[in-house]
């Protein structure tokens, strides 16, 4: 199922973030306007945050947070704080920090304030403190399954904890001592004190705090309990006086909660919206399972360039804009769906095709031997940088008796409808001349080594000299100016539609495409791509996009490519008639 019509999105006007995220009509949009109509807020700002967990690199799903956290923000005259959520000392990381910072920037975001919900934890304890004081919090010592098993189920009512009223006075005491590390890991929790009846899970006396002897990422040793998750998020939300925090919506049912503590304690009131999370068609977009992949080395790290992470499609040569373009199109509900992948490229070649420079690059290399054209010549043909962009200029390709053409391009035999070179058959190649192929060169084993052809001088520059028609243009290199580079070739990571589809006993890896890499390393290049430089992008005519991987060198020319020409995706587009 896809959930909307990327037709229906002018994709043109990409030159800044804003300008694709132009004034929409999706809920998020009516009930912020509804809140500034109203004046909700007073004179307060429209304030919302992207507040990532730096627990792994961002996938293309936090690119739709980022786009609608950001997005809205900026259609209202407000701002967005970029927040690490890091509550869970065990698996956060600096480095995640670090790339989460670059991956928004990248995609073309900047946020108003840097905050850490690890800097809210002197008054996330206070609260807790004001909390248990006013009876309103309790310590448990529960275990954590009995806590579990404690809980009730949907049709069940829990029970309450043998814990569950003890004093004031003793709760204070024990979870002073809790903060102060006079109790192992596990042995009690913080917990509030709600309705152990409540038809809301969440809600039966959620814990708020647990004890964990680990050293945090920012805050060292200086704490041996943590906040949970739903005690830290609103509360964080909350200081930052954030409007509204938007969220996915597996959150909805802790809504309740979210508000339960801060009215609670009487502050900010913030408040939280559902939308929808972004799932796209074979692809895994869960950071826990993407760092099973780099952990268990079934890619070469977090920006591999098959990785739905956004510095993989980086590397691996996709654009900002086209993310944010692809992102307004799969817009926002508040029903889970799925996008197709094909979507996804569909916006990405659009975008390249505009701005991409053009180059001509043989990946499968077959020799020509030109024998009527004179032996030691040399001449440049001229060239368009990009047909689509007038203002892309030309350039000089070399021209010579002996070039490479793709060994798909030649048929000794030719099946029908083969139009391209066979014995006896025209062709033009590209901006340069009509040639006919008129032998082959076989080895001892019988392969085919060279194709012996002629050419027309008066069809300088591709023209027809006479009205003749040849039924296919090719692209070539000649062989004496070619430069080699290695070419990365990359499939879909994942065989299956949803790769989490999996039968008992077996893991979402089990789905892994095993041939989605492969390397070429005989291909020939025109030697203008001697100065291309990381990240550069190009349309290699006839074949696809590519760019110059981040491990590239100059003699040492390494290029990812981001996708092939084939767009299945206006095929399908075309069969469903959208
Ligand atoms: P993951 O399961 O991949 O770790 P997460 O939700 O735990 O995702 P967070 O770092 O907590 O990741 O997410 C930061 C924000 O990005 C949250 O508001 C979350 O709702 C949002 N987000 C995460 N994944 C998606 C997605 N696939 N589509 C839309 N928003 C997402
Ligand atoms: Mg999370």
């Amino acid at each position: 199922m896809t959930n909307s019509n990327p037709k229906s999105q002018d994709t043109r006007n990409q030159d800044a973030p804003t300008s694709d995220a132009r004034p929409s009509t999706n809920f998020l949009h009516d009930l912020i306007a509804e809140d500034v109509r109203t004046r909700k807020y007073g004179d307060a700002l429209i304030q919302t945050r992207f507040p990532p967990e730096p627990n792994g690199y961002l996938h293309i799903g936090h690119a739709k947070a980022i786009c609608i956290d950001f997005g809205l923000a900026d259609e209202f005259g407000g701002k967005t704080n970029l927040r690490f959520d890091d509550t869970n000392p065990e698996k956060e990381e600096q480095e995640y920090v670090d790339s989460i910072q670059e991956d928004v920037r990248w995609l073309g975001f900047q946020w108003e304030r840097l905050c850490y919900a690890s800097d809210y934890f002197p008054q996330l304890y206070e609260w807790a403190l004001q909390l248990v004081r006013a009876g309103k919090a309790y310590v448990d010592d529960l275990s954590a399954d009995e806590i579990r098993l404690h809980r009730g189920t949907l049709t069940e009512p829990g029970k309450d904890s043998p814990y569950r009223n003890r004093s004031i006075e003793e709760n204070l005491d024990l979870f002073v001592r809790m903060k102060n590390g006079e109790f192992p890991d596990g042995s009690r929790v913080l917990r509030a004190k709600i309705d152990m009846a409540s038809p809301n899970l969440n809600m039966r006396d959620p814990v708020m705090y647990r004890i964990l002897h680990a050293t945090h990422h920012r805050t060292g040793d200086d704490w041996c309990i943590y906040p949970m998750y739903d005690y830290a998020h609103g509360q964080s939300d909350s200081l930052e006086c954030v409007t509204h925090s938007m969220c996915t919506l597996e959150f909805t049912d802790h809504q309740p909660l979210y508000r339960w503590y801060i009215e609670q304690l009487g502050i900010f009131p913030s408040q939280q919206i559902e939308f929808d999370r972004l799932n796209i068609t074979y692809t895994l977009l869960s950071k826990r399972k993407l760092l099973q992949l780099v952990s268990e080395k079934r890619v070469s790290a977090w920006d591999d360039p098959r990785m739905p992470t956004l510095s993989g499609l980086r590397r691996r040569g996709f654009t900002p804009e086209a993310i944010r373009a692809f992102v307004a199109a799969a817009g926002v509900s508040r029903t889970n769906g799925v996008v197709d992948f094909e979507m996804l490229e569909h916006f990405q070649r659009d975008d390249l095709n505009r701005r991409a420079s053009r180059a001509m690059a043989v990946l499968h290399p077959l020799k020509l031997v030109i024998d009527n054209y004179p032996e030691g010549e040399q001449e440049f043909v001229e060239v368009a940088n990009n047909p689509e962009d007038a203002s892309a200029g030309t350039r000089q390709v070399p021209f010579s008796r002996e070039i490479y053409i793709e060994q798909d391009d030649f048929r000794e035999v030719p099946p029908p409808k083969y139009y391209r070179l066979s014995p006896g058959k025209e062709v033009r190649l590209r901006n340069a001349y009509f040639i006919t192929a008129q032998e082959v060169v076989k080895d001892a084993a019988g392969n085919i080594v060279e194709v012996h052809c002629t050419y027309d001088p008066a069809s300088r520059g591709g023209n027809s000299p006479d009205g003749r028609k040849v039924k296919s243009t090719m692209h070539w290199v000649s062989a004496a100016h070619a430069i080699s580079a290695e070419i990365r070739l990359y499939d879909k990571l994942f065989l299956k539609p949803d790769p989490t589809d999996v039968e008992g006993g077996r893991d979402v890896l089990d789905n892994l495409n095993p041939n989605s890499f492969e390397i070429l390393t005989s291909a020939r290049l025109e030697p203008s791509l001697a100065n291309a430089r990381v990240g550069d992008r190009f349309q290699f005519e006839r074949v696809g996009y590519f760019c110059v991987d981040t491990g590239s060198a100059a003699g040492n020319l390494v290029f990812n490519r981001t996708l092939p020409l084939k767009d299945s995706w206006a095929k399908i587009e075309k069969r469903s008639g959208i």
